[in-house]
């Protein structure tokens, strides 16, 4: 299949028109046809290369949405035209434990999981293109089954956003009559807010951004904090019971670790860069867990879509065409503006003059790993 995207060559590259074949879905894959691609902060931080391990040509996009235009052999859960998503991963072990528990998340087989961009450098050498493209293939217990009242559009934030912030809700055991923060209000952020409220919880938004606030408290949120004002944090001292850091930028976590009550937990999502040195005695005096979280399992995340579906939970978004990529990305890394999510529409990536004058540059063909699944 002849493919059309846009990534990048190098940390400081724009994004730019590409073209590269993918594979026919082989047994037990499903082919589909993109019509929408969420952008997440993660997108930024890898084209850019904040983590230190973006192999290049870097192909961002993880929150997919589309409709399924063909299935390998043995395809039982999809057929030529279901609307369906894909998330973060395209495959994983599938016989490890936390594989088997749904926790493909945290494969611990030899070869981990396949992410659906920047796909394991180790030890197989695979790089996976992702979401802005024209069409994705993943492994079909790595493609999600989109509910009817979910609209396409909204699908993709739902599959990044929306599950990194569910996932620690559910596993810290987040409940009606507790209290969760929510620290930064943008992509993440905005979804933990909608979804700490439909598993009945009081929320508090801290922001940075009081332009934000009525727009937060349209979401649900019970309380927004000035998080650069020392008085508001200070009003809030040992109030919570789950902290959800979405800031994507190291900071100082001392603010932030006054917030909570004994026994509670500090789940980092954001921030995977470093930390400035935080004290370890209101931990130790609290029993509180500072913890991190990664993305969640292809169960928890068909979960999560379906409660959207159930609560109407929808993503706050501003659809965007392919040509405003650069300019959403230079917004991300200055701190972002007042939308919390910015969505591609794909018929701006078909319509594009550079792929109807053959103008796109030819990149490697991408490998998106073994063909069985592993089980
Ligand atoms: P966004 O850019 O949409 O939102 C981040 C928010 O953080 C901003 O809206 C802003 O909120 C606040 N913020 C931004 N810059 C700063 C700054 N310099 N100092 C303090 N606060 C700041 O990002 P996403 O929500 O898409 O992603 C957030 C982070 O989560 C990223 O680092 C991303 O890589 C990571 N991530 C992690 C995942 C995981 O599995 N753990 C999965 C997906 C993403 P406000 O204006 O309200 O202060």
């Amino acid at each position: 299949m002849k493919i059309f995207g846009f990534g990048a060559q190098n940390a400081d590259d724009k994004l730019a028109p590409i073209v590269f074949e993918r594979q026919d879905p082989r047994s037990g894959e499903v082919a589909i046809k993109i019509t929408h691609c969420g952008i997440c902060h993660s997108d930024l931080h890898q084209v850019r290369n904040d983590w230190g391990n973006t192999q290049y040509p870097c192909v961002p996009g993880h929150e997919v949405s589309g409709v399924v235009t063909a299935v390998g052999e043995g395809v039982k859960k999809f057929k030529e035209g279901d609307r369906v998503g894909v998330g973060c991963m395209v495959n994983s072990c599938q016989v490890c434990d936390p594989c088997q528990r749904g926790e493909e998340n945290y494969c611990s087989g030899p070869k981990s999981f396949t992410l659906t961009y920047n796909g394991p450098a180790n030890p197989d050498g695979t790089n996976t293109y992702g979401g802005y493209t024209t069409d994705l293939v993943a492994r079909e217990e790595f493609v999600l089954q989109v509910p009817d009242a979910v609209k396409s559009e909204m699908v993709g934030p739902i599959l990044c956003a929306g599950i990194t912030v569910y996932s620690p809700m559910k596993h810290w055991n987040l409940k009606k009559g507790q209290t969760l923060g929510v620290a930064g209000i943008g992509g993440l952020g905005h979804m933990a807010i909608q979804l700490g409220k439909a598993l009945g919880a009081e929320v508090v938004a801290f922001t940075r951004s009081p332009e934000k606030e009525d727009a937060i408290l349209k979401l649900g949120a019970d309380k927004v904090v000035i998080s650069t004002d020392d008085d508001q944090m200070a009003s809030m001292a040992q109030s919570l019971d789950l902290l959800i850091n979405t800031i994507p930028v190291s900071h100082e976590l001392d603010p932030y670790i006054a917030l909570m009550r004994p026994n509670s937990a500090l789940v980092v999502v954001g921030n995977m860069i470093d930390f400035p040195e935080f004290s370890p005695a209101p931990l130790v005096f609290n029993r509180i867990t500072v913890a991190g979280s990664l993305i969640g399992g292809i169960r928890e995340t068909q979960e999560v879509l379906d409660l959207c579906a159930e609560y109407d939970i929808a993503p706050q978004i501003k659809m965007i065409g392919i040509d405003e990529i650069n300019d959403v990305f230079d917004t991300l890394a200055s701190g972002g503006d007042s939308e919390f999510r910015h969505v591609i529409n794909m018929e701006t990536l078909r319509e594009h003059k550079a792929i109807k004058n053959e103008e796109a540059k030819t990149i490697p063909n991408p490998d998106r790993g073994e063909v069985v699944n592993r089980k």
